[in-house]
């Protein structure tokens, strides 16, 4: 029983942190870089945990890892400020000229499961009849045809008892692009609680989410990942979607942390009042 009880747990952390770092212990993950104490302030001011950002390259961009984010420095500089106090958010900017169709890639590299639970995670998005649809293309090589949204491998060994399952380059551009990807990390399928087709589809819908501009649901507070931290009122590019509840939002597939494997109601309102 013990086992299945450190399973469990194991299990509910590492899908509690579809995006997250919730870290109860101090221990360092992957010091690949200490950032500069300016652009975590920067950061900080705009809502994220800064607890375990560390500077790396992702995506052939030097950056800063962030919660399940990663962001250029030039990308830090964009995060404006903004007051909100509810629950669903999107970022300043976001995908323009519609309707339009957004391509998006799979890494071969995250083999048959990756190339499944794209297809799902676009099959999630196409239902809703958005104005903004995904069509699947081939991967690109070398920096040629490069699809919209690329979906890559990254490789991150989990630190805590806590693992970063997806990481997204970012928001939609000031152009009015959607980010140019993310990534999932491979390193979740070796473990006990490696990922069906629909646990990695919702995480992709998840990452998707941020390229498009949403924000996590509970950015104020990251309650989902276990944490409690103080509300207050300076927001970042953060504005509230009207229709979506201003009261806890648990099965959001934007929380901060899951478990979500599908859209609520109100991703759905949020996704609509958007697009
Ligand atoms: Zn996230």
């Amino acid at each position: 029983m013990k086992n299945q009880k450190l399973l469990l747990i194991f299990a509910v952390c590492a899908i509690l942190c579809t995006a997250c770092q919730s870290d109860q212990t101090e221990e360092p993950i992957q010091e690949e870089g200490k950032v500069n104490p300016e652009i975590l302030a920067k950061l900080d001011a705009a809502y994220f945990d800064i607890s375990r950002a560390f500077e790396t390259t992702f995506m052939g961009e030097e950056g800063v890892a962030v919660e399940d984010m990663f962001f250029t420095y030039a990308q830090i500089d964009e995060l404006a400020p903004v007051d909100s106090q509810a629950k669903h958010y999107r970022t300043t900017n976001l995908v323009t000229s519609l309707p339009r169709t957004i391509t998006i890639s799979v890494d071969p590299d995250l083999g048959t499961l990756g190339s499944n639970a794209l297809d799902e995670t676009i099959r999630m998005y196409n239902t809703l009849g958005l104005q903004i649809s995904f069509t699947r293309v081939a991967f690109g090589q070398r920096g040629r045809n490069k699809a919209d949204i690329e979906v890559t491998e990254f490789f991150e060994f989990e630190s805590g008892g806590f693992i970063t399952l997806g990481r997204a380059a970012g928001f939609p551009t000031r152009k009015g692009d959607p980010a140019k990807g993310f990534g999932i990390n491979s390193r979740w399928f070796q473990l006990s609680i490696a990922p069906n087709v629909n646990e990695l589809a919702g995480t992709m819908a998840h990452e998707i989410g941020h390229c498009i501009g949403l924000r996590h649901t509970d950015y104020q507070t990251r309650q989902s990942c276990g944490q409690n931290v103080n509300e207050g009122s300076a927001g970042v590019g953060a504005i509230y979607i009207p229709g979506t509840p201003t009261g806890s939002d648990f099965n959001s597939i934007m929380q901060s942390c899951g478990p979500a494997i599908d859209f609520n109601n109100n991703d759905v309102t949020a996704l609509n009042v958007l697009y």
